[in-house]
């Protein structure tokens, strides 16, 4: 049940940067968790969309090609 709770909260989370990002330059990487300013990229990964950093995403868009 600690897991469902975690994963409530990284979903709100992920919600709540998605909405206040428009005018702001950083954002919360859902892979590694660090704040970010760089490039933002938005992956949906098995029905979610996980917003990660430039670095991150080169390391997803590998996985995400062998499932292509
Ligand atoms: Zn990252």
């Amino acid at each position: 049940m600690k897991n469902m709770k975690k994963r409530f909260l990284a979903v709100l989370l992920v919600t709540v940067s998605l909405l206040s990002l428009a005018g702001c330059g950083k954002f919360k990487c859902d892979m590694c968790g660090e704040e970010k300013s760089g490039k933002k990229h938005e992956q949906t990964v098995l029905g979610e969309t996980l917003t990660i950093c430039d670095d991150c995403y080169e390391t997803v868009k590998g996985v995400v090609d062998l499932f292509k």
